[in-house]
């Protein structure tokens, strides 16, 4: 109890992420004068993880560029673990061995890449991106490569295949789908962007398994699909995805759901533990919007939750009802916003003009209810769909 512990605060925020920045900056914003520490694990304070696909990669932008900005009165410990929970006695043991005791605390511990485990997964020169650093890494050891191939043809894949051709290197994107982003976007944005990363001298090559990595040294030299051909790669970057952190809430005994995430009520309360919040990429909650649990790994979701979970613990009642909305850009070729999100729908319609790169989707249901909307190169009114997806009213026809 906070007797025994080292020190006492009012409110702990568990991980170093924009869910637990945006959670500190709305406490303050809120007026709540109590004491706030944030305790992150990695290197750097609280950044904005975007960039390291993007303006970082091509090393337009520093890493300070991306930190973001927190009240001065809000304790930061980096390199710092939560090694345990105990959300009964509400406090928590930190890797210094130092117990904190808090009245409220937020989980929000992010997600972790997911590894390709196949053969030749240990060879130098196969990069998954998550931090600054990755792209450090990727981006020295780019100077001396020509072919880079990336696995995996969403956003990392994508992203990272444009800022690496922006420096010159010559790319392959291979991916299970037939077209990038094709599960997200469906056929006709899938097809665009494809033609889109094409034109700018991108192979992409979908409907393959890759099935190992290959080279004769240490170095990888290539990928291995499974009918036997090898793409010759001097580098590989992996993208396929993410998984939740939830190792310290499991740890801790927190629920968690099917989507993977720790379990929430649809004010991002930990199911069974008054008092304690997720937020974020590990977050699975009751979406009052969409009617079912949802776990979404975009970085304004990420923020929007913080600060509903910053305003829940100071008495808030209100459920999170942000519809998720996430952006990605390749290189300066194409920008792409949406909001939803549609898990399937019946039918897409398009507004704008696809060969212009200037158009919106939307996707709906049967009855005509808006799932998700597609902005491509600015078009479309994103806060109209909004509206739309929170309504649930059927939409007229166009
Ligand atoms: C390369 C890349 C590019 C992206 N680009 C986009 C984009 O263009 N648009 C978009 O919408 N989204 C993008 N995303 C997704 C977005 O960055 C995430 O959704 C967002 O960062 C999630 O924030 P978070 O706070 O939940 O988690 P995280 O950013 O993962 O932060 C969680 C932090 O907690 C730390 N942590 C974990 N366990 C502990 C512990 N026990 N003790 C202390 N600290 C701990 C982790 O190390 C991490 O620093 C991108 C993600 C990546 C990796």
């Amino acid at each position: 109890m906070s007797g025994m512990a080292d020190r006492t605060v009012d409110i702990l925020l568990i991980g170093g992420g924009i869910a637990s920045a945006t959670a500190a900056r709305t406490l303050r914003q809120e007026g709540f004068t109590g004491s706030v520490l944030l305790v992150g694990r990695e290197l750097d304070p609280p950044y904005h993880r975007p960039p390291t696909t993007k303006g970082y990669l091509q090393g337009k932008q520093s890493k300070e560029d991306a930190y973001i900005d927190l009240p001065d009165d809000v304790e930061v410990l980096t390199r710092t673990s939560v090694m345990s929970l105990d959300p009964a006695a509400k406090t928590a043991k930190l890797q210094s061995k130092e117990e904190v005791a808090f009245t409220h605390a937020l989980v929000a511990t992010g997600a972790m890449v997911r590894r390709l485990p196949l053969d030749g997964a240990n060879l130098d020169g196969i990069y998954y991106l998550r931090a600054p650093g990755n792209a450090d890494a990727l981006r020295k050891d780019a100077e001396d490569a020509e072919h880079v191939v990336m696995v995996g043809g969403s956003y990392i894949g994508c992203e990272t295949a444009a800022s690496l051709t922006t420096l010159g290197k010559s790319c392959t994107v291979l991916m299970q789908e037939e077209d990038p982003f094709d599960r997200h976007f469906g056929r006709t944005a899938a097809q665009h962007i494809r033609g889109v990363l094409e034109s700018h001298g991108i192979t992409v090559r979908g409907g393959v398994d890759v099935d190992a990595f290959v080279g004769e040294g240490e170095k990888v030299e290539g990928v291995r699909l499974a009918g036997g051909e090898v793409v010759p790669a001097d580098l590989v970057v992996v993208g396929v995805g993410a998984q939740p952190d939830v190792m310290l809430a499991r740890k801790s005994g927190l629920p968690i759901g099917d989507l993977g995430g720790v379990l929430c009520d649809a004010r991002l309360q930990v199911e069974g533990f008054p008092g304690l919040y997720a937020a974020g990429d590990m977050c699975e909650y009751a979406s009052v919007v969409h009617g079912h649990a949802l776990r979404v790994e975009h970085e304004e979701h990420a923020a929007a939750q913080g600060a509903t979970a910053a305003r829940g613990m100071l008495g808030g009642t209100d459920p999170h009802t942000e519809v998720p909305y996430f952006f990605s850009d390749l290189a300066d070729w194409l920008s792409l916003e949406y909001v939803g999100p549609a898990r399937d729908w019946d039918s897409e319609e398009v507004e704008g003009s696809v060969e212009d790169g200037a158009y919106a989707i939307t996707y709906l249901d049967a009855q005509r209810k808006v799932l998700g909307y597609l902005s491509v190169g600015g078009a479309g009114d994103l806060d109209a769909a909004r509206a739309a997806i929170t309504s649930g009213d059927p939409v007229a026809a166009a």
